[in-house]
């Protein structure tokens, strides 16, 4: 049996109608709008890209967009002061900066010093140690991670008491992710670059998020049968039948897990749109935290 295909562009734009939403009716309420400050450093294209994105979605939600472009040059020091004075301007409710920086910058140092209530992507160490420890809440959710939850609870998957393999155990996905399927009540294995028997471990999951960068690396000979399955991974095939010679695909091989799990996400068109609607949502929480201080 074929799996239900989980699709990412239809409930990314439910949450985005959301936000929309929620925007108007500050506006009307408060006669405030919400800002999202984007710093941009360098002029890496792929960067450039997914900060015109964010922009043109917050223009689409009646989110103000700040857009800061700073020189590959800069200095930590200009950086820094750039986000202090973000921190300290009233209209300004959430901070993003773009990653990757140029080497030379420090980035946990630049991700410290955006104010807590602002961190909008969620990557704050305090934001972080909150969503570890148990009966604490953090303000604001990893954007990526957060979207994958939405696209399990919007699939009606059931994660209390359930199996889930997180693959891969990065910063910026990985391990939020565990954590939040953790607080979720599933049992979470983390697996990585050095673990071992990697097909074994999937085989148990209810539940498999695949965050790892290689192209098509779990099969669905790899799959529970009837596992929800969440495919982060963005990776390039080669394809000569496409102008530009490749196509995207994801970390699952989506044909073969496609008629061993329960539901999947595409790719593209499953976690990728989730990501930038779940910043628009945590801009918005942003300006509710700032509303409600005043
Ligand atoms: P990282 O490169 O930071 O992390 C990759 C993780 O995968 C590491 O923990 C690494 O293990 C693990 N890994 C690498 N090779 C293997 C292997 N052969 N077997 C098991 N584990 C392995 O990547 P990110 O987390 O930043 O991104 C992961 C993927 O998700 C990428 O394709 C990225 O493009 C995509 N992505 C998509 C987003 C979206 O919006 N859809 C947003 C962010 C990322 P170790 O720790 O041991 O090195």
């Amino acid at each position: 049996m074929s799996a239900q295909i989980i699709d990412g562009k239809a409930i990314a734009e439910k949450v985005r109608e959301e936000v929309r939403q929620g925007v108007a009716n500050m506006q009307a309420e408060h006669n405030y709008v919400p800002g999202l400050a984007t710093v941009l450093v360098g002029e890496d294209p792929a960067s450039a890209t997914y900060v015109r994105s964010k922009q043109r979605t917050c223009e689409q939600l009646g989110i103000r967009s700040i857009g800061h472009h700073m020189p590959a040059d800069s200095t930590q020091e200009e950086v820094e002061t750039l986000v202090r004075q973000l921190n300290a301007d009233p209209n300004v409710n959430g901070i993003l900066v773009q990653l990757p920086l140029p080497k030379h910058l420090d980035e946990e140092a630049i991700l410290n010093s955006i104010d807590l209530e602002k961190d909008v992507d969620g990557f704050h160490p305090v934001n972080i140690g909150r969503l570890a420890m148990k009966g604490r809440n953090p303000l604001f959710i990893p954007c990526t991670p957060a979207g994958c939850m939405r696209l399990l609870s919007e699939t009606g998957v059931e994660l209390n008491g359930a199996n889930a393999v997180v693959l891969g155990r990065s910063n910026i996905v990985g391990l939020p992710m565990a954590m939040l399927l953790q607080k979720a009540n599933a049992t979470v294995t983390i697996c990585h670059s050095r673990t071992k028997d990697l097909p074994g471990m999937l085989r148990q999951a209810d539940v498999v998020i695949a965050a790892v960068g290689r192209t098509e690396m779990v099969t669905g000979d790899m799959l529970k049968p009837g596992a929800a399955v969440i495919d982060v991974g963005i990776n390039q095939k080669e394809d000569a039948t496409r102008k530009r010679g490749y196509r995207l695909v994801g970390d699952v091989d989506f044909e073969s897990a496609k008629e061993v799990a329960g539901a999947i996400t595409p790719v593209p068109g499953g976690v990728g749109p989730m990501t930038i609607a779940m910043l628009m949502e945590n801009t918005l929480r942003a300006a509710e935290i700032s509303l409600a201080k005043k």
